[in-house]
């Protein structure tokens, strides 16, 4: 057995006895020649993981603050009551064991749960009674799931949609029997493309790296795991266009020289596994996969789906790459790109769902026809998962250089106050720059947008935020596993009634200090959020602070005792 089998072994155990027993343990470690702790500590990394009996039904009620603000507490409630079990336990209910998870990719349509994988959206305390009636009447979980597929919303004029027009299997790859690598490489750069996950990498710089590689062996991986909450854009595409996102990756493997590849699939969307691996056969049997793929001399790729484990930071590429090895999902010292040193040290192009979609549509299309959609420096139209306090939740697919007053109206929000932008290490907006343009070159989102009106709690929001950061942390660098911590004492504090102007400052200082110092994007942009709230909303938060009338005296200035160090930090980037 190779290591890479690994998690797919571990779900094979946990799909069959609920949990993964001791003797799994052993036996994987013995395949493996590892030491028993090695295996252990995977399993142990993973949330949808158990090492204790859990009942026949596993649900996963989500915790992020969309649900929280429609109903999370007494749909909780209801399934604690009907179950009998308490959420984040293990019990000896044969039946039922409860757990909360971050989202789950449903923020249009929460409070929302998975059971035993399958979605049940839109959950009232009324709709739990029920459900758990059936359950416990025998009636499968699949006949009882919903169907979860988000609402497309809303799409340019038919000259400006890109995503949601018409899709014929294999004709944007059919271009490839006209085109050199070079050429389709030239295409992609004309076009503009930036990676849509959120880092906005230029696509075709990130190709040739690979392409120009001289590595034998190389892969391409799709970054199907987003979790950022309130995003739910990817799982749109896989619903609707998975023939797209295949062809998108077909494409770069022509454009790089890669010969296999995978699609990471996020845990919570495998429900949509049966899809991917439909398509997937569908391109098999056109020849359109597999070897002398299009009749072109040479040109073998295939894709193999894995499916993950439930960890956010596995949507950073170096931990997904690591959890695709078979490994802990750890981000990587950032020592290299894994276009040079990627999956089994190959190079490696990882690239998200929409990119690859949109990187087909290119092909399909030719590159004027995207000129001419969106600004100067960001061409095309964007996915955007919208929620929250809006009428018309769904997806949208925008015109780049939409301002957000125009998303606004189209989704039709209600007195919206406060918007979070590309999820909680994004950022968050106030009603004064709802001018602002969706574009690389102001408000570069990644594609979750929430909506709150003035009724929410920021503090409510924020604490929902650090709680996730708090749970999802892997725990390896200081910076990220205190500060998250620290971050949420202050949280604690202002709750309190005792927090002073110091802890806000504070709460900044700790923001540029994970910034500067995490290894990976969880830990260098968790404290923004929080950090730009304190200045976007200071009157809410003046109302927070408590005025200290004895004169308070900083006992211990961080700025000055951090300065070294942060300097030294700064010159070594
Ligand atoms: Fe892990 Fe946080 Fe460090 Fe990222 S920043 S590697 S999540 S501890």
């Amino acid at each position: 057995m190779k290591q890479s089998r690994l998690l797919t072994r571990l779900w094979e155990f946990q799909n069959k006895y609920g949990y993964i027993p001791d003797v799994a343990i052993s036996e994987i470690a013995q395949k493996l020649r590892v030491s028993k702790i090695e295996i252990e500590g995977v399993v142990s990394f993973y949330h949808f993981f158990h090492r204790q009996a859990t009942g026949k039904y596993i649900i996963y009620l989500n915790n992020s603050i969309i649900s929280e603000f429609k109903g999370f507490h007494e749909v909780k409630a209801a399934f604690e009551k009907e179950t009998g079990c308490t959420f984040n336990e293990y019990s000896k209910n044969s039946l039922f064991s409860l757990f909360e998870t971050s989202c789950i990719g449903l923020s249009d349509q929460e409070p929302a749960a998975l059971i035993n994988f399958y979605p049940f959206t839109n959950l009232t305390p009324k709709k739990v009674v029920s459900i758990i009636k059936d359950l416990k009447n025998g009636i499968a979980v699949a006949t009882l799931a919903n169907n979860s597929k988000s609402k497309i919303q809303y799409t340019p004029t038919e000259e400006k949609t890109i995503f949601f027009r018409d899709y014929e299997t294999g004709k944007a790859i059919n271009n490839l029997k006209y085109l050199h690598n070079s050429e389709v490489l030239e295409i992609i750069s004309k076009a503009q493309l930036n990676g849509r996950g959120g880092a906005f990498f230029p696509v075709a710089e990130k190709w040739t790296y690979c392409k120009n590689n001289t590595s034998k062996l190389k892969y391409i991986i799709c970054n199907a795991d987003e979790g950022e909450p309130g995003t739910f854009k990817d799982k749109a595409l896989i619903n609707n266009l998975p023939g797209l996102i295949i062809e998108g990756m077909i494409i770069s493997a022509y454009a790089s020289g890669a010969q296999k590849g995978f699609i990471y699939l996020r845990a919570e969307y495998q429900y949509l596994l049966n899809k991917l691996k439909d398509t997937l056969a569908e391109f098999r049997e056109q020849h359109l996969l597999g070897e002398t793929i299009l009749n072109i001399p040479n040109f073998n790729f295939d894709i193999e789906i894995q499916l993950g484990a439930g960890a956010y930071v596995c949507g950073a590429e170096t931990a997904l790459i690591e959890s695709l090895e078979g490994k802990r999902g750890e981000p990587r010292i950032r020592n290299s790109f894994p276009t040079d040193i990627g999956y089994n040290n190959k190079s490696t192009i990882v690239n998200n769902v929409e990119t690859f979609a949109m990187a087909a549509r290119i092909i399909e299309l030719e590159s004027d026809f995207i000129s001419k959609i969106g600004t100067l420096q960001s061409k095309g139209t964007k996915l955007l998962s919208v929620s929250g306090d809006v009428a018309k939740p769904g997806i949208y697919e925008i015109e780049w250089g939409t301002s957000v007053q125009e998303l606004l109206e189209l989704c039709q929000a209600t007195a919206p106050y406060y918007v979070q932008i590309s999820g909680p290490s994004g950022e968050c907006i106030n009603e004064t720059e709802f001018n602002r343009k969706f574009s690389q070159e102001d408000l570069a989102c990644g594609g979750s947008v929430m909506i709150f009106n003035r009724s929410r709690s920021i503090l409510q929001i924020i604490e929902n935020f650090i709680q996730f950061f708090k749970n999802e942390s892997c725990g390896n660098c200081t910076p990220c596993r205190a500060g998250n911590q620290i971050l949420f004492e202050k949280i604690k504090k202002i709750k309190q009634g005792i927090c002073t102007s110091n802890d806000l400052k504070d709460v900044q200082q700790w923001a540029q200090i994970m910034k500067l110092t995490s290894r990976c994007g969880l830990g260098q942009f968790s404290g923004k959020t929080f950090s730009m709230a304190i200045d976007k909303f200071d009157d809410y938060f003046n109302l927070k602070v408590t005025t200290c009338n004895n004169d308070c005296k900083v006992a211990f200035d961080m700025e000055q005792a951090v300065s070294d160090y942060d300097e030294l930090i700064k010159n070594t980037q």
